[in-house]
């Protein structure tokens, strides 16, 4: 009896395995199909200042345009772009499609605004990677000082010691570096104070409940008040609400992004959105 039980669960559980690994294939598959008949596109989200009320950058966010299926959040397929190593060639086209698109919004007249790109951990330690994005900044003519790249704090845990040499590199090269998600990972306060990291980003997983969760509130306060220490700057993620931003602005949070601002846009939007800030019209 327990043979025969023990024979059905291996037979339902390989089956499992079965289809996911073919939804795994076809799933990859169609990654490089997409890759090669350019599905991608990227949104951008914009990052405001707490202090001007302005926005002074964005994030690249990538989106799948299928077509058959519509828009594919990357919640959906990065992993098993990760999975599959395909998260380099992805990774590498969302930089430089990133550094174009903040070249074209100043040669249309807008003014420089820092371009925040996410690294996947594989695609930050593949070999050559200061080189990729050398070549991005190279390429598009963008300021090195303008470029942010989003690493998580699992990205540069692991393995620190390797990864602090990727870091300085880009670093020197004059490119921001900012953790993602903060608090979700396991930081070492140590090597957040080694690690050339400008900015920490607030995971939103703090931000949903700050007007009525009291530990959230702990949790936001002391990373707005670590980060003042370390002279880093802090930026609150998944702001939806005026009461959120008000209690991150009473805390001294550096900076907010989230639907209360505006949702992730195509970048002709964001352009629009740009001209109607006040201190554009200044040169007209
Ligand atoms: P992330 O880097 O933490 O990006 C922020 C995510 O939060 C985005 O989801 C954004 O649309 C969402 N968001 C922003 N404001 C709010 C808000 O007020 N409320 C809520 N509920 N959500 C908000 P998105 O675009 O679906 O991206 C999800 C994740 O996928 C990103 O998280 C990032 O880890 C990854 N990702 C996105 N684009 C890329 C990319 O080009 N390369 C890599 N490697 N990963 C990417
Ligand atoms: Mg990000
Ligand atoms: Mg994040
Ligand atoms: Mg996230």
């Amino acid at each position: 009896k327990a043979k025969e039980l023990g024979r059905n669960t291996f037979q339902f559980y390989n089956s499992a395995m079965n289809t996911a690994t073919l939804e795994r294939l076809l799933m990859e598959s169609n990654l490089r199909r997409a890759l090669i008949q350019e599905e991608f596109t990227l949104f951008y989200q914009p990052l405001v200042s707490l202090q001007s009320g302005l926005v002074i950058g964005v994030e690249a966010l990538i989106r799948w345009q299928h077509p058959d299926l519509g828009m594919i959040m990357p919640d959906r397929f990065i992993h098993v772009a990760e999975e599959t190593g395909l998260i380099n060639q992805i990774g590498d086209w969302v930089l430089c499609e990133a550094c174009r698109q903040a070249q074209r919004w100043v040669k249309a007249g807008l003014p420089p605004l820092i371009m925040a790109v996410n690294v996947a951990p594989v695609q930050f330690r593949q070999a050559g990677f200061v080189e990729v994005v050398a070549g991005a900044l190279a390429a598009s003519g963008l300021e090195a000082s303008r470029l942010e790249l989003e690493v998580t704090e699992r990205t540069v845990m692991h393995d620190a010691d390797i990864n602090l040499g990727t870091l300085s590199a880009l670093h020197r090269m004059g490119v921001e570096l900012s953790l993602d998600d903060f608090g979700t990972g396991y930081s070492s306060l140590a090597y957040l104070k080694r690690f050339p990291v400008g900015k920490l980003k607030i995971d939103r997983s703090f931000i949903n409940d700050l007007e009525t969760d009291a530990d959230d509130q702990a949790i936001a306060s002391t990373i707005v008040s670590m980060g003042r220490n370390l002279r880093l700057t802090v930026l609150a993620e998944g702001v939806e609400t005026i009461e959120q931003l008000a209690l991150l602005r009473k805390m001294g949070c550096d900076m907010a992004q989230g639907y209360h601002f505006s949702r992730p846009l195509p970048a002709e939007q964001i352009a629009d959105l740009l001209r109607q800030q006040p201190f554009m019209n200044r040169n007209d």
